[in-house]
């Protein structure tokens, strides 16, 4: 990237206000922004030349005073249960995943906060690689521009999942302002209804959550009932316990009739003993709650193993029991290794040049 390159604002990565601002600080009217919002958002347009409604002069101002950068498609792969894993190669040429997963009865993109994790959950393959860095908002909701061009769903309605790779909530201001992009009715006008941010439990940035204007539905991913074992397989609870992530679930303002979700991957010997239910729910009672129960989805080099049907299905009938709403969470596309916890990208090499281009930043 050369010097002037990089001090163009690129335009993928403003919320609508922010765009239309820029617009106006060089002399153009407001409701430009907003066009180029709905090119960029809506339409999947990143060719200021194939802006058609823009004079072509203003075309040819905007690509020379700003950037705009999309993720590409570097690889799509089908699932025989019609579960689709998209390879995107990002600017900087660093690889994440995202995931489309139809008939669910919905059809919903998985998507990605981050390249890799830090968050080291011992049973997630997306953790192996550590945090390689933060996505950008405009590379967040890229993933869900990409995704709609590719499937044709531009105009369909979908949901999203922050349960691709990364932990939202680590990164959090640029996924909250992808999540605003894509609330822009100039953009895709989601819900957030069809938004679900799942975490595992940083809890500064969850009572931040609970006080923004645009909320997503929230799912923790909890796994296990008791601090003892949850530390044993999410290293973070040994900063926030169960018994705080609980109660901040208790105060979170949730929508009418909405509840919050909680993951738990069931590991076979694990956490997966009706003992371990039973905790379960009695720790539940009193949060407006349903439980998703997922069996693990075994790869090389993660520790655990899947529980029986029997096993499974005996811990979702002593929840039930006890009045916890409670659903398996089937899962998807595992013969392309795009299920929940298979994502991973291997070999973030960086070719000569950007080694180089690195260097001389
Ligand atoms: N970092 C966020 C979102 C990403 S993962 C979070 O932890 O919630 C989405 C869900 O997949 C999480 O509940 C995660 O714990 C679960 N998961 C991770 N590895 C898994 C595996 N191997 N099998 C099944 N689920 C897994």
């Amino acid at each position: 990237m050369s010097g002037k390159e990089q001090r163009r604002p690129d335009l993928a990565e403003l919320e609508r206000p922010a765009l239309e601002a820029a617009v106006v600080e060089r002399g153009q009217d407001a409701f430009r922004g907003g066009q180029i919002f709905r090119w960029i958002h809506r339409r999947g347009v990143t060719d200021f030349g194939a802006m058609t409604d823009l004079p072509l002069d203003l075309r040819r101002r905007l690509a020379d005073e700003f950037l705009l950068t999309t993720p590409t498609l570097a690889h799509r792969e089908k699932s025989w249960d019609g579960t689709e894993k998209f390879l995107l190669r990002l600017a900087d040429g660093r690889q994440i995943e995202s995931v489309f997963i139809p008939d669910t009865p919905s059809m919903t993109f998985c998507i990605s906060t981050q390249v890799g994790c830090a968050m080291a959950c011992a049973f997630c393959l997306t953790g192996k690689m550590a945090l390689v860095r933060h996505l950008t908002a405009g590379e967040i909701a890229g993933q869900v521009r990409v995704l709609a061009g590719a499937l044709d769903m531009r105009d369909k309605k979908f949901n999203i999942v922050l349960m691709g790779m990364g932990e939202p909530l680590h990164n959090y201001d640029e996924t909250m302002r992808a999540l605003r992009m894509l609330n822009d009715e100039y953009g895709f006008a989601m819900s957030p209804r069809r938004m679900t941010l799942s975490t595992v439990g940083l809890l500064p940035a969850l009572e931040k959550l609970a006080r923004e204007p645009l909320m997503p539905n929230l799912a923790i991913s909890l796994h296990a009932p008791t601090d003892r074992l949850r530390g044993e397989l999410v290293p973070l609870n040994k900063k926030y316990g169960v018994a705080d992530i609980i109660a901040a679930c208790k105060r979170f303002p949730l929508a009418k009739r909405s509840r919050i979700t909680f993951e738990y991957v069931l590991l076979a010997g694990v956490n997966d003993t009706p003992e371990d239910a039973r905790q379960l729910a009695k720790l539940l009672a009193g949060v407006k709650s349903k439980v998703n129960l997922i069996p693990l989805n075994a790869a090389p080099g993660i520790p655990f193993e899947r529980p029986s049907d029997r096993v499974i299905d005996q811990f979702a009938r002593i929840l039930a029991e006890r009045g916890v709403v409670v659903s398996v969470r089937k899962s998807r596309g595992r013969d392309i290794r795009a299920a929940c916890g298979q994502l991973i990208v291997e070999g973030q090499k960086l070719s000569t040049g950007q080694r180089l281009a690195g260097a001389l930043r």
